[in-house]
């Protein structure tokens, strides 16, 4: 266990966590709505600190980063846990393994992840991914400034439920984010999640104002977050607010945890990608076969196809160094 970061002690050996917007008020010797930190004698600790799940190097675009070192592998690590609830969780056996036990993860100190980093080849760096980052906070940041100190990149893989001074201090580290926008509706985040939709805006909004690459995954569920008006809502919102050079993931849902609705189909994916691409320059879709389309990166301007991509298999076909189209000079926002 490490001590937390980011919590205030007040009487009686209260502790109030102030890394997510759940703002908990933990007891002595209980946990958080997280169940991850705990007071100990009127200090926080985050219990799966060095906890790994997971430790391997796979291709970036799995995480999924379309934009970001296209083509590279990136070392992905994650631990257990969540400060979320969402029913339809596509990664539950790690996100809510807390409720039961840790027995599957190992104890992974941060130098023996960042030796992953430097003995992988063709790696970009380190991805922090699989469970939901925020909560194991203090292990990501040791070592995200380790592989910063080496070299290579750091990008996060978040549902973006984060208060905005732990973002801050992150943020100094981290070059690239997948932020999950899992609809646009408070209604919505409040019943399947447990959470509150204006703070993931304002996550979002903070890093696309730093200047950090930023790329946003909707996971379309049928019936639930498909509404075509409110969909619309959310691309405006992403085009305004974050620029229309955003790249965005519409991934294909399928029963897992406490939701058994039946798959999206494949046409909701590939028809909603089209009302996007009224307002966005790159959409893409997720879990779904690259023979639908929606899987390369086409240039806006002058169609282009600059990077195809099939089964994990990617090609830069019309990029130079600085990212921009060989044909026309457009600079196509990739890092
Ligand atoms: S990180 Fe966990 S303990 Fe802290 S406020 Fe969020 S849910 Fe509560």
């Amino acid at each position: 266990m490490q001590e937390a970061q980011f919590y205030k002690t007040h009487s009686n050996k209260r502790a109030k966590c102030l890394l997510c917007p759940h703002a908990c008020i933990i007891e002595e010797n209980n946990a958080g709505k997280c169940n991850i930190r705990i007071n100990k004698d009127g200090k926080l600790y985050s219990k799966n600190y060095g906890k790994a799940t997971g430790l391997h190097a796979e291709p970036v675009e799995k995480k999924p980063l379309y934009h970001f070192y296209p083509g590279q592998q990136i070392v992905s690590v994650g631990t257990y846990g969540c400060n979320l609830r969402c029913d339809f969780c596509q990664n539950y056996h790690m996100s809510q393994a807390h409720v039961h036990n840790d027995f599957f993860s190992n104890d992974i100190s941060t130098d023996r992840v960042v030796k992953q980093v430097l003995n992988s080849s063709e790696c970009c760096g380190m991805a922090y991914t699989f469970n939901e980052p925020v909560v194991w906070y203090e292990y990501m940041l040791e070592i995200a400034e380790k592989v910063k100190n080496n070299g290579f990149a750091n990008a996060v893989v978040s549902n973006g439920y984060i208060n905005p001074k732990p973002l801050e201090k992150l943020i100094n580290l981290i070059d690239g984010f997948n932020i999950d926008l899992k609809a646009f509706t408070d209604d919505f985040y409040r019943k399947y999640t447990g959470a509150t939709l204006e703070p993931v805006k304002k996550t979002l909004k903070t890093i696309r104002s730093k200047n950090i690459h930023l790329e946003v995954t909707n996971l379309i569920i049928p019936g639930l977050n498909d509404d075509i008006k409110i969909f619309k809502t959310m691309i405006n919102w992403i085009a305004d607010e974050l620029g229309p050079q955003t790249p965005l993931h519409l991934s294909r849902y399928f029963p897992s945890y406490k939701m058994n609705i039946a798959p999206t189909p494949i046409k909701t994916i590939v028809s909603l990608r089209e009302i996007a691409m009224d307002k966005l320059y790159f959409v893409y879709c997720g879990n779904v076969s690259s023979s639908y389309g929606g899987s390369d990166t086409v240039c806006p301007k002058c169609k282009t196809k600059v990077i195809e991509r099939a089964n994990y298999k990617t090609y830069v076909k019309n990029l130079n160094f600085e990212g921009n189209c060989n044909q026309c000079n457009y600079n196509i926002a990739v890092s």
